[in-house]
């Protein structure tokens, strides 16, 4: 069985992704911030007769990250796929808004890459999918501290790819346009009066050609796939899933 690392499980395109590496035959440690959301993504593995566990983890702590890796004996893959959003344009982002999404959506994935290559290459490989999105591609408007941070996800894919070939390390992000997470609802919810909701969510959708947003399922089926051997072919790719969203518009 093998051992799969899910940063941001308790959530959204997270806890998909958890429970679809399970359906493969993984045992899956969910690493969160939220442990109860965690724990829950665990209890409806378990119920589907999958293997998981769930550690508490704030991803933009180097002692955090440190201590629970160094309890973790064997990683053949890990997806990092925490991430927190920021609207805003480059004059209206405080530096501390920019700390912030650097803190979780960039040092995040670095702290993570940094404590599972050396558990990886004792291992004698592994494969590591990192949450990026279309921002990092495309100008979004009002994005700018999140695409900085999704760029940054794109070009540390890169890097590692590069470093670590030999050692059977394969690297791959995952582009997504817009996914209905709970993040969209509680985007929706601060955001617009009642009335407006529909409208707006009607917006989003439409904003990705196919019509529609992503379903956390579909970004989980493309994770399942790079981190499975049947991928052995791909590394260093940014992957769109996105409705079309970043070539046809
Ligand atoms: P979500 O539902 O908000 O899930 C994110 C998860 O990450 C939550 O469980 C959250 O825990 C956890 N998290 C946040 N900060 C953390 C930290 N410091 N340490 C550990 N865990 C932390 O978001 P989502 O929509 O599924 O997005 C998942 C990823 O996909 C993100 O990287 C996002 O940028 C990317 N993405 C999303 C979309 C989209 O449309 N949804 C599109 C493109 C890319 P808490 O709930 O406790 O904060």
């Amino acid at each position: 069985m093998k051992n799969v690392i899910v940063t941001g499980g308790g959530s959204g395109i997270g806890r998909a992704i958890c429970q679809r590496l399970a359906e493969d035959g993984n045992h899956v440690v969910i690493l969160d911030l939220d442990e109860s959301a965690g724990t829950e993504t665990v209890g409806l593995i378990k119920e589907a007769g999958g293997s998981a566990e769930c550690l508490a983890c704030d991803v933009s702590s180097t002692e955090s990250v440190q201590e629970v890796f160094a309890g973790i004996l064997k990683i053949d893959a890990l997806v990092n796929c925490a991430g927190i959003a920021s609207i805003g344009k480059a004059a209206d982002t405080t530096p501390e808004e920019m700390d912030r999404i650097y803190g979780v959506n960039v040092k995040g994935i670095y702290h993570c890459i940094h404590f599972a290559i050396p558990k990886m290459i004792q291992g004698g490989g592994g494969a590591i999918v990192n949450m990026a999105s279309m921002a990092a591609k495309v100008g979004i408007q009002e994005r700018f501290a999140y695409s900085m941070s999704k760029g940054a996800a794109v070009s540390m894919t890169l890097s590692v790819a590069r470093d670590y070939l030999a050692e059977g390390i394969r690297a791959n992000c995952i582009c997504p346009a817009r996914i209905h997470t709970p993040f969209v609802d509680g985007y929706l919810e601060k955001n617009y009066p009642e009335e407006e909701r529909a409208g707006m969510f009607q917006k989003l959708s439409e904003y990705q050609p196919i019509g529609r947003m992503g379903k956390p399922s579909e970004v989980a089926e493309l994770a399942a796939f790079l981190c499975s051997d049947k991928a052995a072919f791909i590394t260093g790719s940014a992957y769109d899933i996105d409705g079309g969203a970043t070539l046809l518009r």
